[in-house]
């Protein structure tokens, strides 16, 4: 049984998420604060974090990281409406996802298994990564569309590999640029756009309505889970 650990100070909403998950047979722990939620991180070592971002004293951005110093457990944040901004410093310290309150306890229990789902695919590592037709060759840089070999740039295929490494994680234009730094030194965040329209045009069968690389509003990209 997958062990989850949240972390929520408000009690409501810490025991509909217990319950919730209780009835998709998970194990749950809790933690109503930062100084908890490290310390039973650390004794518990549970399968994923549900941790709340408006935490008292330590915070749920700290709390992230401090964890991501020493682990590299799934955490899906849950975030108030307002808090877009930490939302993004969130995922850019390694957080796997995001749930917005108010939030229905499906949709909590659906991102709840697919990012465990995520988290044991990408155990498997490996040198070829395939999704739907799209194929990558890591060893050799090379990446076919059903089976048609396709030429991306280094910039492209380094943000290509980024993102199918982790379907359906979400990552910002900071991490990609991050990703692909030290190829072009002197670019800024937009300039990403202008990467992904080049691979979508290189590897969508119709890239105005993109089935790989799919585009989070107000965040980033990220490549297809389907
Ligand atoms: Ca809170």
């Amino acid at each position: 049984m997958k062990k989850i650990l949240v972390v929520e100070d408000e009690l409501k909403i810490a025991r509909l998420v217990r319950d919730y998950l209780h009835e998709a047979g998970f194990a749950v722990i809790e933690a109503a604060d930062g100084a908890a939620a490290l310390q039973l991180a650390r004794a518990e070592k549970p399968d994923m974090i549900v941790l709340d971002l408006g935490l008292p004293e330590i915070d749920g951005l700290d709390v992230t990281r401090r964890l991501r110093a020493t682990s590299a457990v799934p955490i899906i944040m849950l975030t108030a409406r307002s808090e877009e901004a930490d939302r993004i410093v969130g995922l850019e310290l390694g957080a796997d996802d995001y749930i917005v309150k108010p939030f229905s306890p499906k949709e909590l229990v659906a991102r709840v298994r697919a990012v465990l789902r995520r988290a044991d695919a990408t155990l498997g590592g490996g040198e070829m990564i395939r999704a739907g037709g799209v194929t990558i060759d890591l060893p050799k840089m090379r990446v076919s569309v059903d089976d048609e070999v396709v030429d991306l740039t280094s910039t492209e295929f380094d943000i290509l590999v980024t993102l199918a490494r982790h379907p359906g994680r979400i990552y910002t234009r900071a991490q990609l640029l991050d990703a692909i730094h030290g190829v072009s030194f002197d670019s800024y965040e937009r300039s990403v756009d202008a990467h992904v329209k080049n691979i979508r045009r290189k590897i969508e069968p119709d890239p105005r309505r993109p089935s790989y690389l799919l585009t989070v509003y107000g965040v980033g990209y990220k490549f297809t889970d389907a």
